[in-house]
């Protein structure tokens, strides 16, 4: 059995949060560093956990064991704002709804077409229901800083130390191995770091020598103020995905990432939300209150970089898209291969080397 392991965490979005609570809650000691609680771009997402369309099988089935592990979370972190409301999805064209509805039905997904008349059951107050739509009741989502404020303070009440309000300016080495890290206030050591650290992962990596091949593309969300349910579910419209929040706001992006700010943010959000707006029956009585731009952590090949890193021992990365809909099972794999000291196979398409073996 491994010796208890010694792990500072730099990074306190859903990311860092869930990795430091399996670990804390596996017995390491384990301290998180971020200049933000809540995370950068965990705060500005959609949030939506799904494992829908467009991916290869073996990631939709991370995906979807993923939504299953939220399930798990939910029952070890009471209060977990999580909500599986499920998606009404009809942002492509039929034909391609029946492929993805036959191919993922296939593979597992509750995923079933219903009619007009059915999306109007299940979105009363749509002003026009679509003819022909997805229903997924399996979907869901998090309202995510809040979920990962919970599960970082719980890791606190299992010995993490949380180190908020700090920034980390350098990774400390012995050689080639990572051993620690400078922030603000001083030098700390430990096992292993862990860089969760979004899209700030790049530049750290980059100072001893990793290339982290990481693209942060910016995405607009409108969030109205608080109101009167609207929703019962996400709506995934063409060009417009929506879902109300824990707190009562309708937020919104021209899909689930967001959609580009272009050069005057403000104009975009208005012209969004009046889109908005036209979407539900009494869409009047809704009103912008603020929009955010995130920037989406992710890597070039769109798929997750988890693990340890060849060049650097001492170092685990975790950065993501979709790490609202990963964070648990990407927690509890990490945390697992860190204590073990081993490879969880479940892992081996989202290593960092892959990039270098496309390379070649
Ligand atoms: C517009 C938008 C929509 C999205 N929609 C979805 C969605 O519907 N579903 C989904 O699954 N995912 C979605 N995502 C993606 C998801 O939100 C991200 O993958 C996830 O939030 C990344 O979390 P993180 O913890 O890795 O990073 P972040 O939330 O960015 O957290 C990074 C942390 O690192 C800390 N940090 C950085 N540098 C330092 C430093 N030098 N010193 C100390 N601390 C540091 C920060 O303070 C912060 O705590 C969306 C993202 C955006 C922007």
């Amino acid at each position: 059995m491994p010796s208890p392991k010694n792990v500072i965490v730099i990074g306190a979005g859903i990311i860092g949060a869930s990795i430091a609570w399996h670990l804390s809650r596996a017995g390491a000691s384990v301290t998180v560093i971020a200049t933000k609680a809540g995370g950068e771009a965990t705060p500005n997402s959609f949030a939506w956990i799904n494992a829908s369309w467009g991916n290869p099988e073996f990631y939709f089935r991370f995906r979807h064991r993923s939504m299953a592990e939220w399930t798990r979370l939910a029952t070890e972190v009471p209060g977990l704002p999580l909500s599986w409301c499920g998606g009404l999805c009809w942002d492509l064209p039929q034909p391609e709804l029946e492929n993805y509805a036959a191919e993922h039905g296939r593979w597992g997904y509750g995923i079933k077409p219903i009619d007009r008349a059915a999306s109007a059951a299940i979105e009363p107050q749509l002003a026009d229901p679509p003819v022909f739509a997805l229903h997924v009741a399996e979907e869901g989502a998090v309202e995510p800083v809040a979920a990962a404020k919970l599960l970082l303070e719980d890791a606190a009440r299992h010995g993490a130390k949380l180190l908020y309000g700090e920034e980390v300016t350098r990774l400390l080495l012995d050689g080639e191995k990572v051993i620690g890290v400078e922030t603000t206030k001083g030098t700390l050591t430990a096992d292993q770091v862990v860089l969760a650290a979004g899209a700030n992962t790049v530049a750290f990596a980059a100072s001893i020598g990793v290339d982290v091949p990481l693209e942060a593309p910016p995405g607009l969300i409108v969030h109205s103020h608080p109101h009167p349910p609207l929703l019962n579910g996400l709506v995934m419209a063409p060009e417009l995905h929506m879902r109300q929040t824990a707190e009562g706001r309708i937020i919104a992006g021209s899909d689930y990432g967001g959609m580009e700010p272009g050069e005057n943010p403000g104009k975009s959000a208005d012209a969004l939300f009046a889109k908005v707006k036209a979407m539900f029956r009494d869409g009047e009585t809704l009103e912008l209150d603020f929009h955010t731009v995130g920037y989406r952590p992710t890597p070039k090949d769109g798929f997750p970089i988890i693990g340890g890193v060849d060049a650097a021992p001492g170092l685990y990365l975790a950065v993501l898209h979709s790490g609202v809909t990963l964070a648990p099972l990407v927690g509890l794999l990490a945390a697992k291969e860190i204590i073990e000291e081993n490879q969880d196979p479940e892992l081996a398409p989202f290593r960092l080397s892959r990039f270098a073996t496309a390379a070649e």
